[in-house]
């Protein structure tokens, strides 16, 4: 699908929208959901993800972006790998075991940034030490929302972990959606 050029006005409007979803919407769900019992605040916090997507997506328009950082959670990484690739990704031997392998080669060929956060504080200092235009964020519904909330109103683009074996231990990322995420708005 085509998208649209976006006029300042209505991108001010999405962006107070982002805002209202985060900040207040959130609430109202959480109220009418008996306080996360009739309705999980993981389910919450998904739905309020995918309606920033949807709203990041109108508030960028036609525009793509050349400063895009792609945020990893260290879940990602092979349990019993040796190697340290939170600081240093090129430290990854690409042996395949886990997707870093793929996530490296998919940021080779957008040339972009990739990094792996630890944390909300480790993932801060990436922002703030990088200044990217635009972050693709992979990690749990959790740890997405408070990225999200915590980077506005920089647009922070959502995608949760895949958990084949629980949360936190060897987790997954949807590639296919990575690879259509930066192809609407990688501007290679
Ligand atoms: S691809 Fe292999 S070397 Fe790289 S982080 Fe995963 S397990 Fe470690």
């Amino acid at each position: 699908m085509d998208k649209k050029k976006v006029s300042g006005p209505t991108i001010l409007c999405i962006k107070l929208l982002r805002y209202f979803t985060l900040y207040i919407l959130y609430y109202i769900m959480i109220i009418f959901s008996g306080f996360g019992i009739l309705y999980p605040r993981k389910k919450i916090k998904e739905n309020i993800i995918e309606l920033n997507n949807r709203l990041i997506y109108l508030q960028t328009g036609k525009k793509k972006f050349k400063n895009i950082l792609l945020l990893l959670p260290h879940c990602l990484q092979y349990a019993e790998c040796p190697y340290k690739v939170t600081f240093h990704i090129t430290n990854c031997r690409r042996c395949g075991m886990c997707q870093l392998k793929d996530l490296i080669q998919i940021a080779e060929d957008y040339d972009f940034d990739l990094f792996i956060a630890t944390g909300g504080t480790i993932a801060r200092r990436i922002v703030a030490e990088n200044k990217p235009e635009f972050i693709i964020a992979v990690a749990c519904e959790r740890d997405l929302f408070s990225g999200i909330r915590d980077a506005m109103p920089l647009p922070v683009y959502g995608i949760p972990n895949i958990t084949p074996y629980g949360p936190c231990f060897n987790t997954q990322v949807p590639l296919k959606w990575v690879n259509k995420t930066l192809h609407t708005f990688c501007e290679r």
